[in-house]
């Protein structure tokens, strides 16, 4: 449906009957609101339970044929209370006992994790009067679990292209025999650009308790700015350090789209929040940098041989190796004679010493030496194109705050610089970038 918005309300988006009613006001807003995913209830206070929490308790204890009848009366009791504080019609009183009925018989961890937005789209359903859309019945997985993108684009848009006001509930979807099956966590944002790819929406607004994103984390940076527009691209190479709001699975089927994302904040609806965009001016007036981001606990491996730029298949031997492991390498520094892999180092730990030996094996080195507890910052931006000098402001900023650079990387994109630095530098490095370029 061109012309429509696509809405995804997350868990504390929907933690209570007060919030219910926040996210009607928010759909009567615009009438283009047409589409609404849910995530399960989450905290209402900071040490209150999320549904989903109390959902894998449940299946946990059943499968440990322990009792699960406490943990699931606080389940209940949060649906019902939200259906009598809303005097809604619908029995979710009979559709908890099924879900009850269906733990006791040792249904899967992803059904009962799945049952927090199923139940919440139906007291939605309900109060707003939309049609309720079983999203095992529209989104694809095959035998193994592999998200069918194409199948469930062709399902999804199929259903609902009469341009009923429909609720699908996020995170979950079924396998080819019916099972059902989730996301990762946080999967119901993944849910919401499915959606909006299907329909063919003008916009994804993915509401939560945040304004959007800010340009590094607060509690590194005190008061740091919001970003009010950015590209897929800068937030992806933002979000894969870590930093992110919005699930990273949730980026590609709108980008592929060019349909836009909006975070917004239910609890303040009329900020603007943050918007993501396929493309966007990289004019000189741009600001140079969009964000920071960065991560702790790398390990470089780092490989020293002499000739070894002449010894053809070197890089891929290395490669193989980590493979191997069915470890996934983020950056790979070479100089002449050396190659460096750069690997978190909590995926590396648990067979280090068998990797050690298989590198020696394999590609023979004159030397082979591990790093540990590496942080890596990547400072982003589609403005450092035009700007001259962002590296040697960047680098003499670090060098000012007295932080040794242990790696230097930049993405072919000229989207971003990527530093490594120790542990225990980061946030000072983060501080003395961030002050660099902004005022
Ligand atoms: N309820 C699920 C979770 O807590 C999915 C979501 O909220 O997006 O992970």
């Amino acid at each position: 449906m061109m012309n429509s918005i696509v809405t995804k309300f997350g868990g504390s988006s929907l933690a209570d009957a007060g919030q219910f009613s926040k996210v009607r006001d928010i759909l009567q807003m615009d009438a283009a609101r047409i589409y609404i995913i849910p995530s399960a209830p989450g905290r209402r206070f900071p040490k209150d339970d999320k549904i989903t929490d109390l959902l894998y308790r449940c299946h946990a204890q059943q499968s440990a044929g322990e009792d699960y009848q406490a943990t699931f009366a606080l389940i209940s009791d949060r649906y019902l209370t939200i259906a009598r504080e809303l005097s809604l019609q619908v029995d979710i009183a009979s559709a908890l006992e099924e879900v009850n009925r269906n733990i006791a018989a040792g249904a899967g961890a992803d059904y009962c994790a799945s049952r927090g937005e199923y139940l919440c789209g139906m007291l939605l359903a309900d109060y707003l009067g939309w049609q309720f859309v079983d999203s095992a019945e529209v989104i694809c997985f095959d035998e193994h679990g592999t998200f069918l993108s194409e199948e469930t684009n062709a399902a999804m848009a199929a259903r609902l292209q009469d341009g009923a006001p429909s609720v699908i509930p996020g995170f979950y979807g079924a396998l080819p025999d019916g099972t059902v099956h989730t996301f990762s966590r946080g999967g119901s944002d993944i849910t919401g650009a499915i959606v909006a790819r299907a329909v063919n929406a003008e916009i994804y607004e993915n509401w939560t308790d945040v304004s959007g994103f800010l340009m590094a984390d607060p509690r590194v940076v005190e008061n740091p700015r919001e970003i009010r527009a950015l590209t897929y691209k800068e937030l992806r190479e933002l979000s894969y350090m870590g930093a992110s709001v919005l699930h990273e699975d949730a980026m590609f089927p709108v980008h592929k789209a060019g349909i836009p994302t909006v975070i917004k904040n239910t609890n303040n609806p009329t900020h603007p929040g943050t918007i993501i965009s396929v493309n966007l001016p990289t004019d000189p007036g741009v600001p140079t940098i969009t964000g920071i981001a960065g991560h702790k606990g790398f390990s470089v491996i780092s490989v020293e041989k002499a000739m070894m730029n002449t010894e053809i298949g070197f890089g891929r031997r290395l490669l193989k190796v980590l493979e191997d492991f069915n470890i996934s390498f983020e950056h790979t520094p070479t100089g002449i004679d050396t190659m460096c892999v750069v690997v978190s180092g909590e995926s590396l730990a648990p067979c280090r010493e068998q990797v050690i030996a298989r590198i020696m094996e394999d590609t023979e080195p004159d030397t082979l030496t591990i790093h540990d507890s590496m942080a890596i910052i990547a400072t982003v931006g589609r403005g450092m194109v035009h700007n001259c000098g962002t590296a040697a402001r960047l680098f003499s900023a670090m060098s000012q705050a007295g932080v040794n650079v242990r790696m230097i990387d930049q993405g072919s994109s000229e989207l971003s610089i990527i530093v490594g630095v120790d542990d225990k530098d980061l946030e000072t490095t983060v501080r003395a970038i961030y002050h660099a370029f902004v005022a």
